[in-house]
């Protein structure tokens, strides 16, 4: 007979919480670090192994700005050799800011009685996301208050919407969700509407510092927000994102918390996560924090350098929370993908922007509103190239961070050649005269730098289809 776990009254072990502060805090106070030991956890790294607990302690617990220094430059050794230099853009899209929760550190929360209220129609779903993709816009992520109108089947509806709208040469091809946890067939509703990655941060991972901060609703259940992407897992959702909100609790018990929930879902699901966020809190209406967890830039860069060596493996998230310099910075220490041209204030694509009133519709203050086309110029001005790639979630190649880094060749063979088609629809699109030059200077040396003489010929080829009028090519 089979086996059912529910038979026997046999708990679920994935579906309980997995986060020991007391180890936790083990890990950082019975830590000593050395440099020959940083060197060693550095290069382990480099070589491609995960990183244990213990290793990502010694490196949080590593003050000296020599140590600092070698953790980020070794960062900026596996992004560059692993990884190259690509960076994937996207943008957020708010859908509604109804809230039922009251998280004390979020415009949104259901105690702010200043924050207009607002859900999107359908009309408006499809002028904002014209909006998007008349700016180049090919990759969203949607985002949502936790309330009762955003059940699975609304959230499944706005998906189905947002991959509908085609406007000229513009077309959404792929939705990410950030969103409440669901049940676990309310995952399925959500992942039959052809989803990419399902996103929930745990906020910080330190269950008496969240009670403080999550003060009703259901959010307010520590437990139920740990385990939701393990049922995300179990509803066939392999491709989830875990983040904390940095400045809520010490950030060198975050950093291990976000490890352990890696550890967690690679033993329980065989998949770590698709992507890992580290936002940090910023200014919202209401805002009543305190300043006892306020993380400094330094503090910021040296946690995304040891998240980037802690799980090699995944993609990282910078958003525009934080301010443009800072972000061309971090970028070079692990950043993945950054979003561009964002807007947060519900409505505020298809409008003329209303400062005072958009802190009230919006979440919190971002630092980085540069239009798209101003942060594409900047990073191929620093030789970069900016990619729309969907490839592989569209064809059914799963765990793509995965296969990147581990899959010899991946690289050469997927990445760089579709950043390089996707970034050439856009030149040939979106871009004004000066960013275009600039984008095709990239796009030629990276061509020329191809060893593989048939691929390169292969994506000079594609490049002519797209000049004829082709569109959505890809590897
Ligand atoms: N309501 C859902 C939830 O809480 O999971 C959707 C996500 S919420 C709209 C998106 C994320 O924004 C939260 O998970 C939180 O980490 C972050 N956030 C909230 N308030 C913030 C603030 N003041 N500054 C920066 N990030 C904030
Ligand atoms: Fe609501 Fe999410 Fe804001 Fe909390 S963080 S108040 S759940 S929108």
């Amino acid at each position: 007979m089979k086996f059912s776990p529910e038979q026997y009254s046999i708990p679920d072990e994935r579906m309980q919480p997995f986060i020991d502060p007391v180890e936790i805090w083990d890990y950082l106070h019975h830590t000593i670090t050395s440099k020959e030991q940083i060197r060693d956890i550095v290069a382990k790294s480099l070589a491609k192994q995960r990183l244990n607990l213990s290793e990502v302690a010694c490196l949080i617990n590593a003050e000296s700005p020599d140590l600092v220094q070698e953790i980020k430059e070794g960062a900026k050794i596996l992004k560059r050799t692993i990884y190259g230099n690509r960076i994937v853009l996207f943008a957020p899209l708010y859908i509604g800011n109804k809230c039922a929760n009251d998280c004390t550190y979020c415009g949104f929360r259901s105690s702010n009685k200043n924050a207009v209220r607002k859900t999107l129609t359908d009309e408006e779903i499809v002028r904002e996301i014209e909006s998007l993709e008349d700016k180049g816009q090919k990759r969203l992520i949607l985002v949502y208050g936790e309330n009762a109108q955003y059940n699975p089947e609304f959230i499944a509806h706005t998906v189905r919407i947002a991959y509908q709208v085609k406007k000229g040469h513009g077309e959404i091809r792929r939705v990410n969700i950030n969103a409440a946890p669901l049940e676990i067939d309310g995952f399925k509703v959500v992942k039959a509407a052809g989803i990419g990655t399902y996103q929930i941060f745990q906020e910080t991972y330190h269950p008496e510092a969240y009670k403080t901060y999550h003060l009703r609703g259901k959010k307010a259940d520590y437990g139920y927000r740990l385990t939701a992407l393990d049922r995300a897992q179990e509803a066939g959702i392999d491709d989830v994102g875990i983040g904390a909100l940095f400045g809520l609790y010490d950030w060198r018990f975050d950093v291990l918390g976000l490890v352990r929930h890696t550890n967690h879902l690679e033993a329980c699901y065989n998949v770590g996560p698709h992507t890992i966020s580290f936002p940090r809190v910023k200014d919202a209406s209401m805002l009543d924090l305190g300043t006892r967890y306020f993380v400094s830039d330094d503090d910021f860069k040296k946690l995304v350098a040891i998240l980037r060596l802690a799980v090699p493996y995944t993609g990282m998230i910078l958003t525009a929370r934080e301010p443009a310099a800072l972000r061309d910075e971090i970028i070079q220490y692990g950043v993945s993908q950054i979003d561009g041209g964002t807007k947060i204030e519900l409505g505020s694509y298809s409008e003329n922007a209303d400062t005072e009133k958009n802190l009230k519709r919006g979440q919190f203050r971002i630092n980085d509103d540069r239009p798209l086309n101003d942060i594409i110029d900047e990073l191929l001005g620093q030789g970069m190239i900016p990619s729309f790639c969907t490839a592989c979630y569209r064809l059914g190649r799963t765990g793509e961070h995965f296969m990147e880094f581990s899959v010899p060749g991946f690289i050469k063979r997927y990445c760089t050649p579709n950043a390089i088609l996707t970034l050439a629809e856009y030149l040939i699109d979106y871009a004004p005269e000066s960013t275009a030059q600039k984008g095709w200077q990239v796009i030629h040396s990276a061509i020329g730098q191809m060893e593989d003489q048939k691929m390169a010929a292969m994506v000079r080829l594609k490049l002519e289809q797209l000049k004829a009028g082709k569109r959505d090519l890809y590897f």
